[in-house]
């Protein structure tokens, strides 16, 4: 007798897909920024119903940075691997193959030059560490900022930022020359320009952006290889404390800026990594370690 097949609910099936495929970009992004290592994304795949396991072992090989389309189709050749393989359904012997490249590849690759973002709440310190690193680290560059606010005594055109009008900032967005912008504190607008940060690239040499939360997920967005730094306080009562002491704020603004600050810690989650701001210099060190840079150049 035939039995019908039991009904199937075609929603959920999508939503399934959907969700699946989100879950495998994520994976996909944290290989490329470096977040992930590629031999642990890997034994992850041993759980058959992780994220990594539904990775197609092509798609995860071209996640990794300096891998590209020819060098995937060579070393799943040179493995004896089928391209259309996923990673939860390697054989052990495939398996064990991958994971000896993989750990010859991290040892004698480069570090990968890329974007690193530096964000964090409010008052945290971050011009104070990038200023530090700007002094210290000559080697490191960073990116400047257009803004529609005005110089602040001492502040300099062209280094510390380039100080624009609405209408130039209006004629910069709408000819694409901002890879992010944002509206800050309710405010100013500020963005990156896009073009310095492109022949940086092109030159294989990293840069980092000094930019707020909204900016910083535009950016991993448009480069899912960006790696994204998030920059703690020691606790929220030093926050405060940084903000009251600063004195730049009225007490109308500073209440703003706490309720904003709230909002932009719950963001940490989203980030590569976090670095807790208790000293500039030590902070300022593991920024730049984190872009790839060895102390040693200093
Ligand atoms: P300030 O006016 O105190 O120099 O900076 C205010 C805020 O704007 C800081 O949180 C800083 O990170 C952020 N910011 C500076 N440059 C940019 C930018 O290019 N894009 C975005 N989204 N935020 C920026």
């Amino acid at each position: 007798m035939n039995q019908k097949p039991p009904p199937v609910d075609r929603v959920a099936a999508s939503r399934a897909a959907v969700a699946a495929r989100r879950a495998r970009a994520l994976v996909k992004s944290r290989i490329a920024s470096g977040a992930a290592r590629p031999i642990d994304v890997l034994a992850a795949s041993e759980d058959r119903e992780s994220a990594a396991a539904s990775l197609r072992v092509t798609q995860f090989l071209r996640a990794i940075p300096h891998i590209g389309i020819t060098k995937t189709e060579r070393i799943l050749s040179d493995l004896g691997i089928a391209p259309v393989k996923r990673l939860g359904g390697l054989g052990r012997n495939q398996r064990v193959k991958l994971a000896e490249f993989l750990d010859t590849w991290e040892k004698s690759s480069p570090d990968v030059p890329r974007v690193i973002v530096l964000a964090g709440p409010t008052a945290v310190g971050k011009g104070t560490v990038s200023q530090y690193i700007r002094e210290n680290f000559p080697q490191v560059q960073i990116s400047i900022s257009a803004t529609t606010r005005k110089p602040r005594p001492g502040e300099v055109d062209g280094k510390d930022y380039y100080f624009v009008d609405d209408e130039e900032f209006d004629r910069m967005v709408a000819a694409n020359e901002l890879l992010e912008h944002a509206t800050v504190h309710n405010s100013f607008r500020y963005g990156t320009p896009r073009a310095p940060i492109e022949a940086r690239l092109e030159q294989q040499e990293p840069v980092l952006l000094e930019i707020d939360i909204q900016g910083a997920r535009q950016v991993r967005e448009q480069m899912p290889e960006a790696r994204m730094v998030f920059l703690l306080p020691p606790s929220w009562d030093e926050l405060v404390n940084r903000l009251v002491g600063r004195g730049t704020e009225s007490p109308e603004e500073q209440e703003r800026r706490l309720s904003t600050a709230k909002v932009e810690l719950a963001a940490q989650d989203e980030f590569d990594a976090r670095v807790v701001n208790d000293s500039v210099p030590q902070a300022a060190q593991k920024i730049v370690r984190l872009m790839g840079f060895r102390e040693d150049l200093n």
